[in-house]
């Protein structure tokens, strides 16, 4: 397998989830990865529930954690959270703004299969809105049993796993209630997608469409 890099650039990367933590969970291992390796990265999330709360300050601090020496622009809506569908020109706005601030090198999304219908209506917005950009669909594991067989892998290592998973449990103190919300969950599916692509740990991501450079 050979391994696909970034080329020569990747200065600026996009971040959205539809709820506080869902970035994190689905994609945090890849950015603490990039981010290290990147001092200066420009990171642009988006979030689109829990803004003015106390999940926003959860976010912002989780976030600031998860991108260590970026430049983060972290914005935080207040659309409800599970009605998504009745507020869609609200978020399509929000990505259309998202979109018109910054031209980004990565995408980092929801999955278009996913079967949380605020995940999957907001990974529609994206691949609209970002279409000329290679977006990375993260997944997020829960009740309904969707994960899917993914197509792009980020190996992450030992320790990269471990902070993951420490910054989750550290940072949003909100949803420690939740049944599935902890270490073996997230470490768990992180050696599986491990196992998958011949490493200890990873983060998979669907991708729809990758176009290659195959002649340099
Ligand atoms: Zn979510």
């Amino acid at each position: 397998m050979i391994r696909l890099g970034a080329g020569r650039r990747l200065d600026r990367i996009v971040a959205v989830g539809a709820h506080c933590d869902d970035i994190a969970i689905g994609a945090g291992g890849t950015l603490l990865t990039m981010c290290l390796a990147r001092p200066g990265i420009r990171v642009d999330a988006l979030v689109l529930s829990g803004g003015g709360g106390e999940r926003e300050q959860e976010e912002q601090a989780a976030l600031a954690a998860f991108c260590p020496g970026a430049e983060l622009h972290l914005t935080v809506l207040k659309l409800p959270d599970g009605r998504m569908p009745a507020h869609w020109e609200e978020a399509k706005a929000a990505v259309e703004e998202l979109r018109m601030r910054t031209d980004p090198d990565l995408v980092l999304a929801p999955r278009t299969e996913d079967a949380h219908q605020d995940h999957r209506g907001l990974a529609k917005l994206m691949t609209t809105a970002f279409r000329d950009h290679l977006v990375l669909a993260y997944e997020i594991v829960k009740w309904d049993g969707d994960l899917g067989r993914p197509s792009a892998y980020q190996p992450l290592t030992p320790e990269i796993a471990e902070q993951k998973v420490r910054l989750l449990q550290e940072h949003y103190p909100s949803q420690r209630h939740r049944p599935w919300y902890d270490r073996e969950a997230f470490l768990g599916l992180a050696r599986i997608r491990g196992i998958e692509c011949h490493a200890r740990y990873a983060e998979a991501f669907a991708a729809t469409k990758i176009t290659l450079n195959l002649g340099g």
